[in-house]
């Protein structure tokens, strides 16, 4: 069956053995029987995928035993609203680095009695380099920061010096890419469409004791009834957790976080050789500020860009257009996304510049 190199910023792409066990677990799971999607959520055969889940995610992320690891619904936009309506008391504190930073401000912007401040942001430069931080007070509750900004291609590898103010992150694009340390942070969510499998879970890692700061919140809003109720306070998106289960295990197997990393900047250290080496493509960001995993590249012609996308998808490389707000191209080149592919790509880029520098 052929399989395209798909470089889709989300929903992306899985690696085919998680599809086929997917495939092979369909109609009857572990001889049950039954789908993994016929399962009930209260059933033992769920309850040990959601363990799994659980505790394939603290390995993998090297998570202390003070924080909770939850599994939701509402993607990475619900949190815009439920972190700070969970952890938000008087002032909390935002950098703006790009579109979904911008998105988290405006929701956080609407929680009643919250002051909200934007104490940095790459506004001025167009979202194509990191801002600097300031140091930042404990007065404020918390200093969100995306870690990698999907849409622009930038990221803070390295977590910001921020003060002793309370760090959270949403960490979308680049969960499980590269190394974190999840004690630097009070909170990290993230949306599975990108790294973790597919679309409809939501990851919230939250330290203990910001748990149940405030009270009487809607209950389907309150981190303390899902914390109290195991996830599962409604029905969970089991499909969705057990795929991200498989997930979990795969990059186990292929040697974690340490391993993934590794291949994750030889990745990218392809496509911005190829960017940088060439004269035709450029890329928008600045070289301290570059994500792993979302790569954005322009030629500064529209209708170049525009044949680029249409020759590479006629390759099979496909989902290459930019975001609309940046044009050109984007690669997302998440964990399950293949070195070969990138080649692939790169032997493109170079095809097609000589093509462009023969009509000239
Ligand atoms: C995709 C994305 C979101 C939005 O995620 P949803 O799950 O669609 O709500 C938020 N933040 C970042 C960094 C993203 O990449």
């Amino acid at each position: 069956m052929k399989r395209v190199y798909n470089f889709s910023a989300g929903p992306a792409i899985m690696p085919v053995s998680v599809l086929k066990t997917i495939q092979k677990d369909l109609l009857s799971y572990q001889g049950s029987g039954m789908s993994v999607m016929e399962l009930s959520h209260r059933s033992s055969l769920f309850q040990s995928i959601m363990n799994d889940a659980e505790s394939l995610l603290r390995e993998l992320m090297d998570i202390p035993v003070n924080y909770e690891v939850l599994f939701l619904q509402g993607g990475a936009s619900l949190q815009f609203t439920m972190l700070p309506m969970n952890l938000g008391k008087n002032k909390v504190a935002y950098v703006n680095t790009g579109s979904w930073s911008k998105k988290a401000i405006e929701e956080a912007r609407k929680t009643d009695g919250l002051t909200v401040e934007v104490i940095a942001s790459s506004k001025e430069n167009n979202f194509t380099e990191n801002p600097a931080i300031p140091l930042v007070d404990s007065e404020f509750d918390y200093l969100h920061i995306t870690t990698n900004n999907t849409i622009e291609g930038t990221a803070f590898l390295k977590v910001p010096q921020a003060g002793d103010v309370l760090l959270v992150a949403d960490m979308s694009s680049n969960i499980l890419s590269s190394r974190y340390n999840v004690s630097d942070f009070g909170l990290i969510y993230a949306g599975a469409q990108k790294n973790i499998g597919p679309a409809g879970l939501t990851v919230v890692i939250v330290r203990k004791d910001l748990i149940g700061l405030k009270e009487n919140l809607p209950a389907m809003l309150d981190y303390k009834m899902h914390v109290d109720n195991g996830s599962m306070y409604n029905t969970p998106p089991t499909f969705a957790i057990y795929a991200a289960k498989l997930m979990f295990e795969w990059l186990k197997e292929l040697g974690g976080i340490t391993e993934i990393e590794k291949i994750n900047r030889e990745k990218a250290s392809l496509l911005y050789e190829a960017i940088e080496s060439s004269n035709l493509y450029r890329s928008p960001v600045s070289i301290g500020s570059r994500s792993l995993t979302n790569i954005p590249f322009i030629t500064g012609n529209a209708e170049l860009d525009k044949s680029f996308i249409q020759q590479a998808e006629s390759k099979g490389m496909i989902n290459l257009k930019g975001h609309r707000s940046v044009g050109g191209m984007r690669a997302s080149l998440y964990n399950a996304f293949p070195l070969e592919g990138v080649k692939e790509l790169v032997r493109f880029m170079k095809e097609f510049e000589a093509k462009v520098e023969g009509d000239q």
